[in-house]
């Protein structure tokens, strides 16, 4: 039997002067110079003192999947294509991320591997480098991507000579009946031979994703991590948040981060991996290693101050969190014909609205109006 083991949440940051990032260049004393486009720009700090280094893409509100913490059955009102950020257009507010210290990107969605383009997108990404001004001059973004994984056998190898180099594959449940129910597609095979797919075409690591749900998939907790450790994958389970299309999340239902490692603690010893930092997940080896287990507790333990990420949602929104009530129309800014100072002041009006937390359970949330499958999870 495992010992027991026990969150510690992190605190939030005290408020403080934004630090300064990466100095710019002083530009050559030429009053016709060109725009700067390439050269390092401030880190971008908010109002709380965090740097955020890691920028998810949605790349797409539709799926294939239709799963019921996420999205409704039917009659979701997709987004109009021609309001789609382009390929270009994503790419250019991206390497003005880049200009400003992000060294992440996760694409995400809705399922982005539906997008028809994706490959073009990752190849388009993984060309970003750190400017050549910055510290780290020339380290390339690291890409990742988050995935049902239907699409993979397909598509695993040419993302890979593409550039992504991890993947979070979600799979709930190991039981067909139940995967159908959950997701309403009948697909559990299809995921499997995703995963297979993933580890074959060489991405590492690969990660297995699955919100826990009580009285759906409690019980598959410790099946799940079997799983996942026999074909070498790292197993991660999600408190489900309030982001469902029909608004019914339930705090009181739902399972907690405390609960997982309890159950995990009956069958394996547990042994806190590290220093968190940024990373959502609380990782611990299992049977002393070398697989481990991550718990993201996103509710009852909730990483917020920490949080290094930012979020460009398919139609060009960016939106400083997940829980996010307001958004910055970066669209707009790029389909105007404007430069990067002005999509880079745009980065910062959206974090200077950042938020200490994300505020669930306490008096006056409100679930944000997009659902996680338009957001970007
Ligand atoms: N379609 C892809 C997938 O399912 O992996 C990417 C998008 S999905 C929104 C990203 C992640 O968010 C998945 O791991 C999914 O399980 C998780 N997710 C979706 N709705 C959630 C919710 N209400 N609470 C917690 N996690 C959620
Ligand atoms: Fe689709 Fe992912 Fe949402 Fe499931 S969690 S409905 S696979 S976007």
């Amino acid at each position: 039997m495992g010992r027991s083991v026990t969150f510690l949440p992190v605190p939030l940051v005290r408020p403080q002067e934004p630090e300064p990032g990466p100095a710019l260049v002083a530009p050559e004393p030429a009053p016709a110079a060109p725009r700067r486009t390439a050269g390092a720009r401030p880190a971008l700090v908010d109002g709380f003192g965090r740097v955020h280094r890691d920028l998810r893409i949605s790349l797409t509100d539709r799926c294939s999947l239709r799963c019921l913490y996420c999205m409704p059955a039917e009659g979701v009102p997709w987004l109009p294509k021609d309001t789609l950020l382009t390929t270009p257009e994503m790419a250019r507010i991206a390497r003005a991320a880049v200009a400003a210290g992000v060294r992440e990107i996760r694409l995400t969605g809705g399922e982005p591997l539906l997008r028809p383009d994706v490959v073009d997108v990752v190849a388009a990404l993984a060309e970003l480098r750190a400017p050549d001004d910055a510290p780290d001059a020339g380290t390339p973004v690291e890409l990742s991507l988050t995935t049902n994984g239907l699409a993979l056998p397909r598509v695993a190898q040419r993302l890979v000579d593409a550039g992504l180099a991890r993947v979070n594959i979600s799979i709930d449940t190991l039981d067909r009946e139940r995967f159908a129910t959950l997701t309403r597609r009948d697909r559990l095979d299809d995921v499997i031979a995703g995963i297979d797919a993933a580890l074959a075409a060489g991405l590492a690591p690969v990660k297995l994703n699955a919100v826990a749900m009580r009285g759906v998939n409690d019980d598959e907790i410790v099946a799940l991590t079997r799983f996942a450790v026999e074909r070498g994958c790292e197993m991660r389970f999600i408190e489900q948040m309030p982001l469902d299309a029909g608004h019914v999340w339930d705090r009181v239902e739902m399972v907690d981060g405390q609960e997982i490692l309890d159950v995990l603690a009956r069958e394996f010893t547990l042994t806190p991996v590290g220093e968190r930092g940024a990373a959502p997940a609380e990782k611990f080896l299992l049977d002393d290693g070398p697989a481990t287990v991550g718990v993201i507790a996103s509710v009852t333990a909730p990483f917020c101050g920490s949080c290094d990420r930012v979020r460009l949602t398919a139609d060009g929104y960016l939106r400083s969190c997940l829980f996010a009530r307001e958004e910055t129309d970066l669209r707009s800014v790029v389909r105007s014909g404007a430069d990067d100072d002005a999509i880079d002041a745009a980065l910062r009006t959206c974090l200077a609205g950042k938020k200490a937390g994300h505020g669930i359970g306490e008096p006056g949330f409100e679930q944000p109006d997009r659902p996680m499958s338009a957001i970007g999870g």
